[in-house]
């Protein structure tokens, strides 16, 4: 979508340094970071929020790649969360589907 600012970071037209791409993901780091980790992971492919995917390939492409992110960046063994937010109470604030990675302090639970 041409004003959405995650596909424009996806499509590389706002530079962003990602911490992993595939053919239909890309992560990169959350600007505002409410962790020392705190990964966004996306599909290039726009859906406004989680209730937009009837895709089921989506989901498990954007769980296997947090997952492979976690591994990859040594958090499996502190642990880690992933957060989808939807929708205006459920917090979210970018219309683009993004799972949060977060790790590298104890998260607490339950969330505030
Ligand atoms: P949510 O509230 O679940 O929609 O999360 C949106 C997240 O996107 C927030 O944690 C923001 O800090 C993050 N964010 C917004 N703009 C950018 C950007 N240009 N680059 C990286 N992260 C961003």
């Amino acid at each position: 979508m041409s004003d959405c600012i995650f596909c424009k970071i996806a499509n590389g037209e706002i530079p962003s340094d990602f911490v992993y791409e595939d053919d239909n993901f890309v992560a990169f780091r959350d600007v505002n970071p409410q962790a020392p980790v705190h990964i966004l992971v996306i599909p290039k492919k726009h859906y406004a929020s989680s209730a937009a995917v009837s895709d089921n390939s989506v989901w498990s492409g954007l769980m296997s790649s947090a997952v492979k992110i976690a591994r990859d960046l040594g958090l499996e063994k502190n642990g880690y969360r992933m957060v989808i937010n939807t929708g205006e109470q459920g917090g979210q604030s970018v219309p683009h589907l993004h799972l949060h990675l977060l790790a590298g302090r104890n998260l607490g639970w339950p969330p505030g």
